[in-house]
């Protein structure tokens, strides 16, 4: 077992949010052996805190194999790029070109695997969640904002930039035609309509305070259903798994899933809702487990 042990590549894995970054040390897939949190402040100060904490794992477990960062965005994920493992034109104060990968590349001396979080998300959840054994899987999160990620045959889509999604264009609900929507760029953007801001925006709540007779649920799954229509005639996915706060209000799952079957009219044969959209499966963890399968597809891939 010890032989065993010391053979399994030791991971560093990296979860940046807007808000806090988690840090993981992981030996082998799956295997998270500690975590600790760090606020994100300015990006000298969080990194300072991040590089001083893989070292003090190193110099306990020995040499990193591969770093995983799963990242808020947008980054840059064109490896022919001068700007390639950054993060670019965020409205987060001071973070806008803020490259991470180079930083842990350079102190590590390994390769970075570098991605959206929510490109790793989906890429764990079809490793080891929700998605397992699905070819294209896609990952959904609703919450401050909306984004999302897709896999095809185990590896996250990039092309031009990376999938968004939250600023998808919609078909409006009948009784949400007052409401101009809070995206900065298209105003009635799904993220413009459908994430926690915009609903607090027009009904001064939460989805989850609201009564669940109130309008606000059945016109937020109106939008949530027409992503997931959207993604069936885009890329024909098996698994589309919808995560975030938002999602966390009570029969909001059900309720798109009954609109999608509704919207969907048929077109699609068999494929069921219940099957098609699911919660996530890794919990708690599931930032840093993307972060994980990053690092494990970065080192296969060396
Ligand atoms: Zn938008």
């Amino acid at each position: 077992m010890a032989n065993a042990a010391r053979t399994r590549p030791l991971f560093g894995c990296i979860e940046a949010g807007g808000t806090k970054f988690v840090l993981g040390v992981a030996r082998g897939p799956r295997a998270i052996l500690r975590t600790a949190r760090i606020p994100t402040t300015t990006p000298a100060e969080t990194l300072d805190a991040a590089l001083s904490y893989f070292e003090t794992a190193r110099e306990e477990l020995g040499r990193f194999d591969a770093f995983g960062i799963a990242s808020f965005g947008p980054v840059d994920l064109d490896p022919h790029s001068p700007g390639y493992g950054s993060i670019t034109n965020t409205p987060k104060p001071g973070w806008s070109d803020t490259n991470l990968a180079g930083v842990f590349a350079h102190n590590f001396d390994c390769p970075v695997g570098f991605d959206t979080d929510v490109n790793g998300a989906i890429l764990a959840e079809s490793l080891w969640g929700a998605a397992a054994g699905a070819g294209v899987a896609i990952y959904v999160t609703i919450g401050t904002g909306i984004g999302g990620g897709a896999v095809v045959d185990g590896r996250p889509i990039h092309g031009w930039r990376h999938p968004e999604m939250g600023h998808a264009l919609l078909r409006r609900h009948s009784d949400d035609l007052d409401f101009a929507g809070i995206c900065p760029f298209h105003g009635d953007c799904l993220e413009g309509l459908a994430s926690g801001p915009a609903i607090q925006a027009r009904w001064g709540a939460s989805l989850s305070e609201l009564t669940l007779d109130h309008p606000a649920h059945d016109i937020i799954a109106y939008y949530l259903a027409q992503l997931v229509v959207a993604q069936q005639a885009l890329l024909s996915p098996e698994k589309i798994v919808l995560g975030g706060g938002v999602m966390a209000t009570l029969g909001l799952i059900e309720r798109v899933r009954s609109e999608a079957q509704r919207l969907g009219a048929g077109y699609f044969g068999k494929q069921d809702y219940a099957v098609l959209v699911v919660s996530p499966g890794l919990g708690e963890q599931a930032g840093l487990f993307g972060a994980l399968a990053l690092a494990q597809l970065r080192l296969e891939k060396k």
